[in-house]
């Protein structure tokens, strides 16, 4: 059966082909992206949006602002509240301190609520080679666990498999009977989930945000999954990327309208889980423990090398949706666990297992329509660029590259040598668009990767002076 799912192990290019020719992932990002890009403007449209947008920033830009006194202010309450605080430097470091936690609690099987950043740190596949059992409870989550894959999508991580394809794969795996009603595979999904989550030892979830002022780590969920992670269970372990903090508990509620109007066009969502440490006396559920494990994995570094805007990212995946080449080519084939027009930019900054991670800057038609859709204002674009700008600085210009801009800037500084240029350039382009019947679709030389995936237009046969001459001459004509 031909699938939407794209081959992981293929170089980045041959991935993004691949993609572009797979009809089924098209269907199946046209119909998710497209469908919660329509909700986000509605949502965005029932709120004062640039009053929204503009307090959010302000809000992570304080955050980014003040973020040690804010991180030791964290690290003090959860600990007055009874729970403990770990620091990870590096995906090695989380994934020990996470399996030493097991180990003493004795866990066997743990389950997981939808978290990316220990997607960053492969921490499943730590827990396992650890001898763990551990089980996704987010239901796209646990579907890609069926499959195989990582998750291709920041929120919907399951976004580019169509129902005909989960129902295939539960069908493999959980020998459910052909059917492809949503409501009974979902059925199905929960019956095995209920089993898991009232026999495992341990909860891990990801943390939306965590509030400064009162130490408390909150999830954002629609499927009651993270509300059982981290109450069922009796150890609970957070895993947060250092930049997921907010001051106060008003900022938390700004950000959390933020987030649900950008990501699923929701005024709320369905459950709001807020854990301020382990189950206190006379508490009818949680955790007896509580742990809190703050990942850097590159964050401190992406701030001092400028790139600290994206640390404002509230992970709504807004950009994603909007994005036309996302909507195009899907996450998988960005190879990142972050991808999208956020992840061009975090994917190169953070410390990534990622092949090819320099060619994800270059993913981007630098439109704009991410920045226009970030709940947060972040410019892209403008990091996009910086990125290429680095990798053409790392890898140096070639000979063409250098020879090209000399001969540019000789012509800018002189307008005979520009007006002769541009004669030329218009004469020869549309000599060439004639032979090939409109548009150029082949340009030689090392212009010619241009118009491998493009055509190009020829240049106008007159200049915009030449035609605004004209144009006066005939207005005066007419007067
Ligand atoms: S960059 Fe903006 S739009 Fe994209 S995921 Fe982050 S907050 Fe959302």
């Amino acid at each position: 059966m031909s699938t939407s799912a794209i081959d992981l192990s293929l170089p980045y290019k041959k991935r993004v082909d691949d993609a572009l020719h797979n009809q089924q992932l098209k269907v199946a990002l046209d119909r998710a992206t497209g469908r919660m890009a329509g909700q986000r403007v509605a949502a965005m449209g029932a709120v004062d949006a640039p009053r929204l947008r503009a307090q959010v920033r302000q809000m992570k830009e304080h955050v980014l602002r003040t973020w040690p006194e804010l991180l030791e202010q964290l690290e003090t309450q959860v600990t007055a509240n009874g729970g403990h605080v770990h620091w990870a430097k590096e995906a090695a470091d989380l994934q020990r301190i996470v399996v030493e936690i097991a180990r003493k609690a004795n866990v066997q099987k743990v389950v997981k609520a939808k978290s990316m950043a220990t997607e960053e740190v492969h921490l499943n596949q730590a827990l396992q080679r650890a001898g763990l059992k551990v089980v996704e409870t987010d239901l796209g989550e646990y579907i890609i666990q069926l499959a195989g894959e990582p998750p291709s999508h920041i929120v919907a991580p399951v976004i580019h498999r169509r129902v005909e394809d989960i129902a295939a794969i539960f069908q493999r795996e959980l020998d459910m009977p052909p059917t492809l009603d949503p409501q009974v595979i979902c059925g199905v999904a929960r019956g095995v989930l209920r089993k898991e989550f009232l026999s495992a030892e341990m909860g891990i979830s990801g943390c939306n945000f965590a509030i400064a002022e009162t130490g408390t780590c909150c999830i954002v969920t629609n499927e009651g999954n993270g509300r059982m992670t981290s109450t069922l269970p009796r150890v609970y372990v957070v895993v947060m990327g250092l930049e997921k903090l907010v001051p106060t508990v008003e900022d938390a509620f700004l950000q959390y309208q933020a987030l649900c109007r950008s990501s699923t066009g929701q005024q709320c969502s369905v459950y709001l889980s807020m854990t301020s440490g382990p189950r206190k006396p006379g508490d009818v559920d949680g955790p007896e423990e509580f742990h809190l494990v703050l990942l850097d994995n590159g964050r401190l570094d992406m701030l001092a090398k400028g790139y600290g805007e994206a640390l404002c990212c509230i992970r709504c995946g807004a950009c994603l949706n909007v994005c036309p080449v996302y909507r195009e080519i899907g996450g998988h084939a960005y190879g990142s666990t972050y991808s999208g027009p956020i992840g061009a930019v975090i994917s190169p900054n953070i410390h990534l297992e990622v092949t090819d991670v320099d060619k994800l800057p270059y993913a981007s038609s630098l439109c704009g329509a991410c920045r226009d859709a970030c709940p947060v204002q972040i410019d892209l674009p403008r990091m996009l660029l910086e990125l290429r700008r680095d990798v053409v600085e790392a890898e140096g210009a070639t000979l063409f590259d250098r020879a090209a801009m000399q001969g540019f800037s000789k012509m800018m500084q002189s307008r005979s040598s520009y007006e002769s240029a541009g004669k030329l350039g218009s004469l020869a382009s549309n000599v060439l668009a004639r032979l090939s019947g409109g548009n150029l679709t082949f340009l030689p030389g090392p212009l010619s990767p241009w118009t491998a995936s493009r055509d190009l237009p020829p240049l106008a046969r007159h200049s915009f002076r030449e035609q605004w001459q004209q144009r006066r001459a005939a207005r005066k004509q007419i007067v």
